[in-house]
C-alpha cells in the first residue's frame, strides 16, 4: 500500500479526541476549563488534550503526546496535573478484567457534571446504582436486576497521592469512578466504548440525583 494512503494514527486519535470533547460539552460536562481526554496510539504515545483551554473547543493543537509516566514527547508540552491518572489507567489495563483476562484500555474521559459533582458531595465511599436498565452498559452487567458500585475518592491537589488511592481499585470498577465535588474518570477499549459508558455513567448519576430530590 502507498504510505500516502496509510491511516496516520495520531491525526485519528486528535480527531476522536476533539470530537469527544464535542460531545462532552453538548451535555454540561466539561464547563470552562473542566475535563481531560486521552487516547494511546498503537505506538504507545498517549494523545492527550493539554492543560486548560475549552474541551468543547478544541483545535488540533490542543491535544499533545505524552509517555506512559505522564511526561511531555516535545519539550514546553505542559501535560494537565491528571494526565497521571490517565496514564495510570493505561499502565493497568491488564489488571483491568474480572477473568483476569486483559481489557485493553484505548481511550480515558474525564469530566465534570453537575450530577457526579453534587452526588460525590454527599457522605460515603461509593455511589451505588441499583435496578436500571443502562447498568447493563457497563462491561460484565446482563442485566437491570444489579448493583453496580461507583467508588467515590476524596479530591486531592496531590494527584500522585490521589493515585495511590485509587490503585487498589483498579480491577473491579465497571463503570469507573468519582473524585468527591470534581468528576468522573470514565474508559473503554476504544473511544465509542468509554463515550458510551460515560454518557451511561452520567444517565444514571443524573436519574440517582433526580430521585433523591423526589425522596430525600
Ligand atoms: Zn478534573
Amino acid at each position: 500500500m502507498d504510505h500516502v494512503t496509510m491511516p496516520d494514527p495520531w491525526a485519528g486519535a486528535v480527531q476522536d479526541i476533539i470530537a469527544a470533547g464535542r460531545r462532552m460539552d453538548r451535555f454540561g460536562w466539561v464547563p470552562a476549563t473542566a475535563g481531560n481526554i486521552s487516547r494511546r496510539l498503537p505506538d504507545g504515545r498517549i494523545a492527550i488534550t493539554r492543560s486548560g483551554g475549552h474541551k468543547g473547543h478544541l483545535a488540533e493543537d490542543g491535544v499533545i503526546a505524552v509517555t506512559l509516566d505522564g511526561q511531555a514527547v516535545r519539550a514546553g508540552d505542559r501535560p494537565s496535573a491528571e494526565t497521571l491518572l490517565h496514564c495510570q489507567l493505561y499502565a493497568h489495563s491488564d489488571a483491568y478484567s474480572p477473568e483476569g483476562r486483559a481489557e485493553e484500555i484505548g481511550a480515558v474521559l474525564h469530566g465534570h457534571s453537575v450530577a457526579a459533582t453534587v452526588l460525590s458531595m454527599l457522605p460515603g465511599e461509593a455511589i451505588l446504582l441499583t435496578g436500571y436498565e443502562v447498568l447493563k452498559v457497563f462491561a460484565g452487567q446482563d442485566t437491570h436486576d444489579t448493583t453496580v458500585r461507583v467508588p467515590v475518592f476524596d479530591n486531592d491537589q496531590d494527584i500522585a497521592r490521589l493515585s495511590r488511592v485509587v490503585a487498589p481499585h483498579l480491577g473491579a470498577m465497571p463503570a469507573g469512578y468519582v473524585i468527591r465535588g470534581h468528576g468522573v474518570y470514565v474508559w473503554g477499549r476504544t473511544m465509542d466504548v468509554a463515550l458510551a459508558r460515560l454518557e451511561g455513567l452520567e444517565f444514571l448519576l443524573a436519574c440517582e440525583l433526580e430521585r433523591r430530590k423526589l425522596a430525600p
